[in-house]
């Protein structure tokens, strides 16, 4: 039987690979760098584990640890300190910690009386039914207020997404929230009443969901399924072109030519660009299924794929130091902190990442993450390594009050970090939908479509096996 061709080995392509080859279905996957991984890195060097892209796992759903079982990694799984929950925003030029708990939030000076009151009244904002998208600073300042936005959720963004506010969209960015309002009419009130349905659901919200890592870090689950799929990874091959044939696709890597039965494109927006896909049926014919408009269109057009480019990817560099305990006045007893844009750092935010996991770091000794660039300075991304350290340096300084030479420093500079789902992003997602149905047996998965976490990657990779599993076996080789 042709495999199936999977370009990308980051966690999506790895996952949807692994579960194929589980239900027997021969698979190939399609690597352009040297590497398994995607944006997944960890680096063990002089005692320190440095994690480059992601830090933790939130296991948001039970696909999660059931991809760490099936994968036989369950005694591997490293859970944070339990002691490490405390999350710090900064105000006032130092970490404040945020509320653990809603009685917490009343006697917090994180916020002002103001904010503390508007977010009692937010319960009885009236929601927002007229289908205008909004920007997520635009839902936060109507159902709370400006402050909020300025001291909590702008830091939040840039946690998450390392993006703007102003520009990402409540509806795609932050669609559990919308879905809050749409719903219960209210956030508050959908926080308390919505537990019982995520439950049915088997999902867990993302404050609640258990976080986790591997002794080795996150690259481990990468690396370990990547051993699982053996041959069938092919590293520095780079996937430019699919032709549509008769009982498949022709895939056209850097190392020639094959066919495949199907393709799943688990890559980044900016590569699917990129891709030449000829042989897609007509849209019209697509909807109306007409058989002789189908054949008529068979003629290999070619998808339209550039408006992909359009998805912004802003740079994030990560910067990872040690220091001597007795070097940080802080206690760092906690996740970390989040710097929100008002409060005139360069840094976005720092995981304490041997508070989280005690191997992290040699004895005496803290490993410190800090995140530079995204949407709010792009340029600083692209500094030097001597420069990026003594910045963040410098921020450390105040906010932590670090002192002397760092005892490790290591940084990675993702030049395209992660999708910004902003205003508007519904028509890219349309397109995707488009795509597929013009193309059967072309699937997109991963990151740029179905949510920008790690745990989101996973869900992706497992759906879209489901998808391709549940094709072949109804017979439909190359369709949906
Ligand atoms: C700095 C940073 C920190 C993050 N922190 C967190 C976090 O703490 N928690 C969290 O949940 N998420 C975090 N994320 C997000 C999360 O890591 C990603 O969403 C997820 O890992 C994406 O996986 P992916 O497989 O979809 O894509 P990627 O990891 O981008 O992998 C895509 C792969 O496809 C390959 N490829 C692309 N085009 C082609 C082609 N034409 N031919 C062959 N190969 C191709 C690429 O080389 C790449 O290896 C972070 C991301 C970054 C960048």
């Amino acid at each position: 039987m042709k495999s199936i061709a999977i370009i990308g080995a980051g966690i999506t392509g790895l996952t949807a690979a692994f579960y194929l080859k589980r239900k027997g279905v021969p698979v190939t996957v399609y690597e352009a760098s040297g590497r398994v991984g995607g944006v997944i890195q960890s680096l063990r060097k002089d005692g320190y584990l440095a994690e480059f892209g992601p830090n933790t796992l939130l296991e948001t759903s039970p696909k999660i640890g059931q991809l760490v079982r099936d994968a036989g990694l369950q005694p591997r799984r490293m859970d944070p300190d339990p002691k490490a929950e405390a999350r710090y925003v900064v105000r006032y030029r130092r970490p404040v910690e945020m509320p653990g708990k809603p009685i917490g939030f009343f006697t917090t000076d994180l916020f002002s009386f103001k904010a503390k009151l508007a977010v009692l009244r937010e319960p009885f904002v009236k929601p927002r039914r007229d289908g205008v998208e909004e920007s997520i600073a635009q839902f936060v300042v109507r159902r709370f207020n400006q402050e909020f936005l300025d001291h909590a959720i702008d830091a939040l963004v840039a946690g998450i997404y390392a993006g703007d506010p102003y520009k990402l969209s409540v509806t795609h960015a932050f669609s559990k929230l919308k879905a809050l309002e749409d719903n219960y009419g209210s956030m508050i009130k959908g926080q308390i009443f919505g537990g019982r349905e995520r439950k049915k659901r088997g999902e867990v919200a993302k404050d609640r969901a258990p976080k986790f890592s591997f002794d080795e870090g996150l690259q481990v689950l990468t690396d370990t399924l990547a051993v699982q799929l053996g041959e069938a990874v092919k590293l520095n091959t780079a996937v430019s072109q699919l032709s549509k044939t008769d009982t498949g696709w022709s895939v056209t890597t850097s190392r020639g030519e094959v066919e495949h039965r199907g393709v799943i494109f688990c890559g980044t927006a900016p590569r699917l660009a990129e891709l030449q896909v000829n042989g897609a049926r007509s849209s019209s014919s697509a909807r109306t299924g007409d058989r002789i408009a189908q054949i008529q269109s068979a003629a290999l057009q070619a998808l339209d794929l550039k408006p992909f480019s359009e998805i912004r990817y802003p740079p994030v560099a990560s910067v990872v130091l040690g220091f001597r305990r007795e070097d940080v006045a802080h206690s760092c007893a906690g996740f970390g902190m989040l710097i929100p844009r008002i409060a005139g750092f360069k840094i976005l935010g720092t995981i304490f990442s041997s508070s989280l996991f005690p191997n992290r770091a040699p004895a005496g000794h803290h490993t410190l993450t800090s995140y530079v660039g995204g949407e709010r300075y792009p340029e600083l991304a692209a500094k030097s390594p001597e420069e990026l350290y003594a910045l963040t340096c410098e921020d450390l300084r105040v906010l932590l009050g670090v002192r002397g030479k760092p005892t490790f420093q290591h940084c990675v500079v993702y030049p395209r970090a992660i999708p910004q789902y902003n205003v508007g992003y519904g028509r890219f997602k349309q397109l995707m939908t488009e795509v597929e149905s013009q193309a059967p047996g072309f699937y997109l998965a991963g990151h740029y479509r179905d949510g920008v976490s790690l745990s989101d990657s996973i869900v992706s990779g497992c759906h879209v096996a489901e998808r391709v599993e549940k094709a072949l076996s109804s017979g439909q080789a190359t369709r949906t």
